[in-house]
């Protein structure tokens, strides 16, 4: 027999929602003569990095945001790119600067990073950033888990006093999202590869967020009866075709709310992104 039915929560949905509310108030800046601006930039041209940057240029287009991109060659100098990235600093028309990841083999990550203007840092990836959401100060958030905890809020899944278990300890996704589950007054558990019994750590969670990489690895005997499964990866399966990192079918006979892939967590990263332009220039309006 089957049990209650799984609540499927539709990140196309929540994100659509989160480009619209960005729009209007894009719009009410505007009327007051601002311009919310992105800059894109891109060296090489990974097909991936493609995509996902064509993404962005779409939803810059659709809320109203003046996206600048910048499309660098492969054999692009660290130099060059540097100064490029501090000349964007400098502009007072420049509301976010993003650089697509990965670059090429021969940059410093780390480096290109730390370049950017924390003010400017929406991709939220800056040391000063990542220290601000550690100890609760105003920053950029980290798009994909500001994304998820606000895929939770808008699907009235509570985060107080619950068990929370994120898989997966990545800069981008596992430990922002613990730290921001945390700030939510959840309790947090983060697990990994070495965690002694993954089965068991997992099956305690009531919100159960998957970001390991690894193909529909997360099966029903890693979840609680009646628990929320957030899936973060985007894989491939045996045919080539998208994936997460959970068995959508075998967990939703169990889950009590769970994320497709496509159509869950994806469509939050860029909708936050949206949204931390706009916040960048409504903090630079207050500071002027
Ligand atoms: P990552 O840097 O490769 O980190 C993967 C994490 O998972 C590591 O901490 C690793 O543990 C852990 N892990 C790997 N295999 C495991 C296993 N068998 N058991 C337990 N833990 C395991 O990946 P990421 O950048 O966080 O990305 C994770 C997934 O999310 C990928 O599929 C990626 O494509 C996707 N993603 C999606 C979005 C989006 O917008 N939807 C954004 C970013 C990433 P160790 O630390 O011990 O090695």
């Amino acid at each position: 027999m089957r049990g209650k039915m799984v609540q499927i929560i539709d990140g196309k949905a929540i994100s659509a929602a989160i480009k619209d509310e960005v729009k209007c108030e894009v719009k009410a800046l505007a009327q007051k003569g601002i311009t919310v601006t992105l800059a894109v930039i891109q060296v090489g041209n990974n097909q991936a990095s493609t995509v996902y940057v064509n993404n962005k240029k779409k939803a810059c287009a659709y809320t109203g945001i003046r996206s600048l991109a910048y499309e660098l060659p492969e054999e692009t100098k660290q130099e060059e790119l540097l100064s490029l990235i501090r000349d964007l600093n400098e502009r007072e028309d420049v509301d976010g600067i993003l650089v697509q990841l990965p670059l090429p083999v021969h940059m410093d990550e780390d480096e290109v990073i730390r370049a950017i203007s924390p003010e400017k840092d929406v991709d939220g990836f800056h040391p000063e950033s990542v220290g601000a959401l550690c100890i609760g100060q105003p920053g950029f958030l980290p798009c994909t888990p500001a994304g998820i905890i606000e895929l939770l809020k808008r699907s009235n899944i509570p985060i107080e006093g619950k068990e929370c278990v994120v898989i997966g300890r990545s800069n981008i996704v596992g430990k922002p999202m613990a730290i921001l589950l945390l700030r939510e007054n959840g309790t947090v558990t983060v697990a990994h590869s070495r965690t002694a019994d993954l089965k068991a750590t997992a099956k305690r969670a009531d919100i159960l967020v998957v970001a390991t990489g690894k193909a529909k690895m997360i099966t029903r005997d890693y979840v609680k009866p009646g628990a929320a499964v957030i899936d973060v990866g985007m894989d491939r399966d045996e045919n080539n075709r998208l994936c997460g990192d959970v068995d959508y079918e075998d967990v939703a006979t169990t889950a009590g709310a769970i994320t497709p892939v496509p159509g869950g967590v994806g469509p939050m990263t860029i909708a936050m992104l949206m949204k931390n332009c706009l916040e960048s220039a409504q903090r630079k309006m207050k500071r002027t």
